[in-house]
């Protein structure tokens, strides 16, 4: 299974995916590198279409349907960055999409799919009935599920940001990232390591509910309850079931962090205030391990993804006026 993962894949997402995604900016920040004593540089996926690097991984995989299954449509049940990720590619593909949400979620996220021209159907009491839901509807209707990361052509999709990177920053030491069901930082370490090994891979969650570095710890897939976090983005389980990521994270990162709440709010105001980017807290945990020294860094170009901007204003104006 895992040889579908290779560095090839990555390359032929980048084709694939190129007409419908963002090269997105690779900037220095003058603020890190003064503070780390090396260069210390941002890939702004928080600047990508959605808001989120979703989109490569989702654009790879809707173009890999076959034309009956393109013809039928797809579902999904998140209403996050994956579920607008979904959605665009989808419209823009002229394609059916339908989202499955449980009763109580948020009018706005709702909303905010609709908009992007998705089907909603609501079902159930929580994300697990949406999530059986979702695959009865697959099963009568025809309907492919989008996984949101246990997939290789969305782990290679997510990839395409390490080629990017490298081909800026050849000499790149060190890559620090957001991980959560590890499509990001799988794709982007497949891709960094296939061509320098020696690169560092490091990855970052939150102290609440940090399930793949559990899982890694455990050495097996585990589950851990669901907390109220400011990296909403991160929340959710990696499947007992993992087929891709568990394994793929495993051969291929380096090291883990976990950030406090406190320390996630930091890294979202230093952003803003120092470098003026808008990220989200799932987004700027990797900011936050270099800022707060969690992890040691190797060689002189450390790149931090900021993987994702889409805060509700409000919150982020409230923070930056708490510091
Ligand atoms: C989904 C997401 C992540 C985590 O990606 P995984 O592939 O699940 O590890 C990080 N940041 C943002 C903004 C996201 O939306």
């Amino acid at each position: 299974m895992v040889d579908e993962l290779t560095l090839q894949a990555v390359y032929a997402a980048r084709h694939a995916i190129a007409g419908y995604v963002r090269r997105t900016p690779l900037i220095r920040s003058e603020a890190l590198s003064a503070r780390t004593g090396r260069a210390v540089y941002l890939k702004l996926e928080n600047q990508q279409e959605t808001g989120a690097f979703k989109v490569r991984g989702a654009a790879n995989r809707l173009l890999a349907l076959t034309p009956e299954e393109r013809a039928a449509g797809v579902v999904t049940v998140s209403t996050g960055n994956h579920g607008r990720a979904v959605a665009w590619v989808g419209r823009r593909l002229g394609m059916r999409v339908v989202v499955c949400v449980p009763e109580l979620v948020l009018p706005h996220k709702v909303a905010a799919i609709r908009r992007l021209g998705a089907e909603i159907v609501v079902h159930g009491a929580n994300q697990d009935e949406a999530e059986v839901h979702a695959l009865a509807l697959a099963g009568k209707q025809g309907l492919t599920l989008i996984s949101p990361f246990d997939d290789p052509w969305v782990i290679a999709g997510q990839g395409t940001i390490g080629l990017e990177v490298l081909e800026e920053l050849p000499d790149a030491t060190t890559v620090v990232s957001s991980l959560s069901g590890g499509g990001l930082l799988g794709g982007i370490a497949l891709a960094v390591k296939a061509v320098n090994p020696a690169i560092r891979t490091v990855g970052v969650s939150m102290e609440r509910g940090p399930v793949m570095i559990e899982s890694l710890a455990a050495g097996h897939p585990v589950q851990l309850p669901e907390e109220p976090t400011l990296a909403d983005s991160l929340m959710g389980g990696i499947g007992l079931d993992n087929r891709y990521t568990f394994d793929l994270i495993r051969r291929t990162v380096d090291d883990t962090v976990v950030l406090s709440e406190a320390e996630i709010a930091a890294a979202m105001t230093y952003a803003l205030r120092e470098e003026r980017q808008i990220v989200e807290g799932g987004g700027a945990v990797a900011l936050g391990a270099v800022l707060h020294e969690k992890t040691p860094l190797v060689g002189d170009n450390i790149v931090v993804i900021l993987s994702g901007g889409n805060v509700d204003m409000g919150k982020l104006i409230a923070l930056a006026q708490e510091d």
